[in-house]
This record gives C-alpha cells, sequence and structure tokens, in this order.
C-alpha cells in the first residue's frame, strides 16, 4: 500500500467506527435483503474500480459509487452483524482497499500538479470536521483541492511564496539563507495546512535584536459610552476600539515592551448597541492592518475580554478570509482585568471624543478668554497708574 493509499484506508476506518454508535431503524427482514444485495454487488464493483481502461472521469464516478455502497453497508451491518458473513466482510474490505487505491491514484496526480503538492498534509485536510461529511460523496480530490483553493482570491494580493523540499519556514524567492536549494512556488493555504513558519527572510524588518518577528501578538478592547456630544452634536453612545500590536508570541500585557510595539490606536465605529460587534470590526481591523500595512504573513495572537467576539469572529466571512491571509489566527479570551492598557487607551479616547469643528472652536473660545483676561489685566494696570497719578498729584 502506498502512503496516501494507506492513510485514506486509516481515515475511512476511523470513520466507520462511529457508525458503529449510530443504529437507525433496524427492520430484520429488510436488512438481510440488503444484505443479500451487497453480497452479490460489492465483487462487481471491486472488479469496475480495479479495471485499467477506464477513463479518468469514469474512474470518478465509479470510486463516489463504490463509496456510496460502501456507506450503506456499515451503516446495516452496524444494526444488524449477524447477516454479515465472512465472504462479504472481506469482499467490503477489498472494496474499500480498491476505492482507496484509486482515490490514492488520483491524488497522486493531483500532488503533481499543484505546486509543492507533494508536501499536501491529505489527513489534516480531510480529518477536519466539515470534510469528513463530504468524504462520504465526495471525491478526496474535490475536498483536497477545494482546500487548497480557499483563499486564491484573497491571497492574489500576496508576494508569491516559496517552500524547500524539507524544513519548517515558508521563504521569499531570493531568500539568502536557502541559497543553492531548490524553491517551489506554494499557495498560503497549503502553507498553512502544514503548518509552516515564515523565514526572517520575510520579515518585513528584520534586525538582529532578537525580537521574534514570526508572531504578532494584538490587545484589542471596545467601549460603549454615552456621549454627550459627537459628530453629529447629539447626545449619543458610541463605539471604540483600541488595540496595542507587538511582535513576539506574547503570554499577557505584562511581557508587551516598547521596543518591541509595532503600532498602537484606536477607532471609531458606527456600532451603537452590541460591543460584540465592535470587538470584532477591531479583529478586522488588525488582522487588516497587518495584511497590508506590514505585508504580515505570519502567525497572529489576538487577546480580548469580549468572551462572545472571540467566540464568534470567524462566522464573519470577511474576517475569515483576512484570516486566511496568516499562517495562523488564534484570538483568546481573557479577563478584563487582564486587558488594562488597551482598556485604557479607549477610556482616554472617549475624553477626545469631540469633532475638529467643535475642537476648534473650543480652542478659539479659550484664545478668546485669555484675551479678554490680559486686556482686563491691562485695564486694571492702567487703573491702579491712574490711581496712582492721583495720589501723587493730590499729595
Ligand atoms: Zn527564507
Amino acid at each position: 500500500m502506498g502512503k496516501d493509499e494507506k492513510t485514506l484506508y486509516d481515515i475511512y476506518k476511523k470513520k466507520e467506527q462511529k457508525y458503529a454508535t449510530s443504529k437507525g431503524e433496524k427492520d430484520p427482514k429488510k436488512d438481510r435483503e440488503l444484505m443479500g444485495g451487497f453480497t452479490a454487488k460489492i465483487p462487481l464493483w471491486v472488479m469496475r474500480l480495479k479495471d485499467p481502461d477506464v477513463t479518468i472521469s469514469t474512474k470518478q464516478k465509479y470510486v463516489i459509487a463504490a463509496k456510496n455502497m460502501y456507506v450503506q453497508y456499515v451503516r446495516v451491518r452496524a444494526r444488524s452483524p449477524e447477516f454479515v458473513t465472512p465472504p462479504l466482510t472481506k469482499a467490503a474490505d477489498e472494496l474499500l482497499k480498491a476505492i482507496c487505491k484509486s482515490e490514492a491514484e488520483m491524488i497522486g496526480m493531483l500532488r503533481l500538479q499543484e505546486p509543492g503538492g507533494a508536501r499536501i498534509d491529505i489527513r489534516k485536510i480531510l480529518e477536519k470536521p466539515k470534510n469528513q461529511k463530504r468524504l462520504n460523496h465526495e471525491s478526496t480530490t474535490a475536498i483536497i483541492r477545494d482546500a487548497i483553493n480557499a483563499v486564491d482570491s484573497a491571497a492574489d494580493c500576496l508576494p508569491i511564496l516559496y517552500i524547500a523540499d524539507t524544513g519548517k519556514k515558508f521563504h521569499r524567492e531570493d531568500c539568502p539563507y536557502c541559497k543553492g536549494r531548490y524553491l517551489a512556488t506554494a499557495s498560503l493555504e497549503m502553507i498553512r495546512l502544514q503548518n509552516l513558519t515564515p523565514c526572517k527572510c520575510l520579515a518585513p524588518i528584520w534586525k538582529n535584536d532578537g525580537i521574534d518577528r514570526t508572531c504578532v501578538t494584538a490587545f484589542i478592547d471596545e467601549s460603549l459610552h454615552n456621549i454627550t456630544w459627537n459628530e453629529t452634536g447629539r447626545v449619543e453612545r458610541s463605539g471604540n476600539y483600541s488595540y496595542i500590536l507587538s511582535w513576539g508570541k506574547l503570554a499577557n500585557e505584562s511581557e508587551l515592551l516598547p521596543e518591541a510595539t509595532i503600532t498602537k490606536g484606536i477607532g471609531y465605529t458606527e456600532e451603537q448597541k452590541h460591543t460584540e460587534q465592535i470587538t470584532e470590526t477591531a479583529i478586522g481591523k488588525v488582522l487588516f492592518m497587518l495584511a497590508f500595512d506590514y505585508d504580515y504573513m505570519g502567525a497572529v495572537r489576538i487577546y480580548t475580554d469580549n468572551l462572545g467576539a472571540a467566540q464568534h469572529w470567524e462566522s464573519i466571512a470577511k474576517y475569515k478570509r483576512f484570516a486566511n491571509l496568516f499562517t495562523s489566527v488564534e484570538v483568546i479570551h481573557i479577563p478584563r482585568e487582564k486587558n488594562t492598557r488597551a482598556d485604557k487607551m479607549c477610556r482616554d479616547r472617549m475624553l477626545l471624543n469631540i469633532s475638529r469643528a467643535d475642537f476648534d472652536r473650543t480652542v478659539k473660545q479659550r484664545e478668546r478668554v485669555i484675551d479678554l483676561q490680559q486686556k482686563l489685566e491691562r485695564i486694571k494696570a492702567e487703573q491702579n497708574d491712574r490711581l496712582q497719578l492721583a495720589n501723587f498729584i493730590g499729595n
């Protein structure tokens, strides 16, 4: 058995064990008939799959039909094991092996066609829960192809990435650390699936300063307050978020160092009700900035004290797409008391939430007050002078 064949067989066998617990309605008469049908049909499908003269597209259809039959057999076997005969068990196993062999052949072709295809981790792709469901009635090559192409539209604007035959890093084409090695192009999704990390050659500004630029940690916070005035001049609620971005995989905010800080900032959202949505906007903003302002594509870790956002942000397709631009993105929920720095930025911002026009007017008024005070001082001084003069003359 080839490597892919073996992997597929393992995956299908593991999946089979789940059916053993979901038995469904039992109808002995019907199940006996079904088993008779399998005994007759399964060997035929084994022969079809082993036929070397069929075209690829026909073979693909055979594989899907054979998989459907195999799944049905496994289900009936789970609820009525008493009707299974040793020859049927043997034939069914042969069928599964023939399915795996055919699919492995097709995966082999896919590996040749795809850049960096030899390194695709098919187990990782096929064992994802959403793909497990597809395994019963779709070809594995279609599932693998979808996984590879998942981010192509979003990744269009990124530079082409490269991987060597071995190693845990991905590179740019002219990587100085890879001189003399053959580098093949690789899609970002493929890099992500293999947990590769960016080589030093990809860090936007790599200095030999001991700062880990293979990971970015972000602390974000949101706030929602009643404010007495805003841009529209009305009393309203206002949503803000703040973010602190730092190089390195930080465990908490006390590890934030000025020299490793990438940027800090505050943002304003239209959202006036839900803190979860403000936080999700902040997550999107952080990912967007890292990808497009900093050309960063390594690992990202985001801390937020908003539990809802930490749990749901991935359901927003736009942010999920942004996340696919990186080797990994994790959003971690932390208690508010461990997010004091981002929180303080948000609070500070609330005091400054004045429109430019209002701010300018305030400054002008203040200048006028100072001007008047100075005039008043001068008048008082003059009066004082006059008084002294009068006293002097009077004396
Ligand atoms: Zn490199």
